[in-house]
């Protein structure tokens, strides 16, 4: 193994925790990928009845899933009335984050953090200033002091990464930072489709898993949330690759230290079941109204509850406050 900078705890903590650096890794157990596909591809034929109607009225004929649509599953009034995107201090902070982050990853740290933020920023607010609700408008028109707060909110975040993640060796390792990963199934009549933050693959090919999915949040961590989303990158990516990651993890920047899930076949076969939920939930719902009566939907509160727009009417999210409240 080529030498990595572990001189700092924080660095020793990543490289030989969350990395793994130089530890065996598992066999990447025989038939996953063929198994996880029969899961998804057998449980998609049950809806093969409606499912054709119901793909041609989605976007491009396919019913799209992807990390938002699998979030939205637990409630079925979430599912039909998401509060529609806005944005905010906090998200634009993580997105330009993640932005820096991504170009510090790929550009080995050839750059300062100020003109890693400072190209970032200028990529962000020139991308489509046009459109009044693109993000690109919403920087514009931030006031100008609350750009300068912002921006050094961005530059900390990059220092705290550059902080614990030493420079990963390219002899070593490959990066694949936010690429775009399409699995069609059904005869294309789904695809499931995501963007994982970063892959660490090793230059290695044997028999091995291999790899590292790591998902960068800079936000809050909503533990049971965070780790859906990461199954579900794990699930895409072993569809993909046709083998697994040896490891899924979120890196969360703010605090430094990641929640890990070890490969595990069944944890994979699970998300592939919820999958295949989250559609039957879609075809389930084709066709309803958004405000339909409660006793018509399966209904369960939960922060989800935070970004629908059914809340104020809601029963179910009233009765959870109360029995939150006390
Ligand atoms: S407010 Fe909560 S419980 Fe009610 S429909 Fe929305 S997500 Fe479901």
């Amino acid at each position: 193994m080529p030498p990595i900078d572990t001189s700092t705890p924080a660095r020793d903590r990543l490289v030989h925790g969350l990395l793994g650096w130089g530890q065996p890794r598992p066999q990447v157990p025989p038939g996953l990928a063929r198994d996880l596909l029969g899961i998804l591809e057998n449980g998609l034929a049950e809806l093969r009845p409606e499912l054709p109607d119901v793909a041609a009225q989605h976007r491009g004929g396919r019913v799209s899933i992807t990390k938002t649509t699998l979030d939205r599953f637990s409630c079925d009034g979430l599912q039909l009335a998401p509060a529609p995107f806005e944005h905010t201090p906090a998200n634009v902070r993580g997105v330009l984050a993640h932005e820096a982050i991504a170009a510090d990853l790929a550009g080995a740290r050839t750059l300062t953090s100020d003109e890693l933020v400072a190209a970032v920023w200028h990529d962000a607010a020139s991308r489509r200033p046009g459109d009044p609700r693109s993000r690109s408008a919403w920087i514009n028109r931030l006031p100008a002091a609350d750009a300068v707060v912002m921006r050094a909110e961005v530059g900390d975040l990059v220092e705290t990464f550059r902080e614990v993640w030493p420079p990963l060796p390219p002899e070593a390792v490959h990066l694949r930072i936010d690429r775009a990963v399409e699995i069609p199934l059904a005869g294309r009549r789904v695809v499931l489709r995501g963007a994982p933050d970063l892959v660490i693959e090793s230059r290695r090919d044997d028999d091995r898993a291999r790899s590292l999915l790591v998902d960068l949040k800079t936000g809050r961590p909503r533990a049971e949330h965070d780790r859906q989303e990461l199954r579900f990158y794990a699930l895409l990516l072993t569809l993909h690759e046709g083998r697994p990651p040896f490891r899924w993890a979120t890196f969360y920047v703010t605090e430094g230290r990641s929640e890990a899930e070890e490969l595990r076949p069944e944890v994979l076969e699970s998300i592939a079941r919820r999958v295949v939920d989250t559609v039957a939930q879609l075809v389930r719902l084709h066709g309803v109204a958004p405000d339909a009566p409660e006793d018509e939907l399966r209904l369960a509160a939960g922060m989800g509850c935070y970004s629908c727009l059914r809340r104020p009417g809601c029963s179910v999210a009233a009765a959870e406050l109360d029995a939150v409240s006390g």
